[in-house]
């Protein structure tokens, strides 16, 4: 483990932890956490068509809708990443309803399309852990195993980035990262 700006930890090979606006980045690709209409909301949504700019609307539109688990990319347009990886995450339920598989398919379908674009960094929200009332601790272990699983398989990815957006979620990333 190395420890390079504050509040950004790498861990490697790939994995990296910070706190940071996600439209921030300069990664080859962020993932947004989206609604399944595509046509943007609240939270990381919301900032990420605000920060990319009405395009990205236009390019959700003509996608049309996406179903929960699976995920669509379209350019960055204004961002500094090229890409916007929207998958669409589950709303808890209570647990019983396939939220734990839902969300796994989140990260591992969002890599899938990251790879099959060529992308070498990629940086994830986390997902459903807002409006959409996933335990957050549960959302980071399920984030952490099913990125660390992807990346047993070698591909174009060298870097994913976990970004949180406060200290709740950055603990726990940091204490499942130590584990590794
Ligand atoms: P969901 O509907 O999937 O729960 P939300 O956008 O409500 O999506 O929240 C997902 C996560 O994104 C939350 O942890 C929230 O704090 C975080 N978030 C909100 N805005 C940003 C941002 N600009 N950059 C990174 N993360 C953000």
């Amino acid at each position: 483990m190395r420890r390079t700006k504050l509040n950004s930890i790498m861990y490697t090979p790939k994995l990296e932890l910070i706190i940071a606006d996600i439209t921030t980045l300069d990664a080859d690709a962020i993932v947004n956490a989206a609604n399944s209409s595509l046509l943007g909301g609240g939270g990381v949504d919301g900032a990420i068509h605000r920060a990319s700019g009405p395009e990205l609307l236009e390019a959700c539109r003509e996608i049309g809708s996406c179903p929960t688990g699976e995920a669509r990319i379209t350019p960055g347009f204004k961002l500094l990443a090229r890409y916007v990886i929207h998958t669409v995450g589950p709303i808890w339920h209570g647990g019983n309803n396939n939220e734990e598989h839902l969300l796994k398919s989140c990260y591992i379908n969002s890599l899938q399309l990251a790879v099959d674009s060529n992308c070498r960094s990629v940086a994830f929200p986390n997902i459903s852990t807002g409006v959409y009332g996933f335990p957050k601790d549960r959302a980071a272990s399920i984030a952490v195993t099913s990125v660390v699983e992807f990346l047993k398989t070698p591909s174009s990815i060298e870097k994913v980035i976990f970004c949180c957006f406060g200290n709740e979620n950055y603990d726990l990333y940091k204490d499942l990262l130590n584990e590794k």
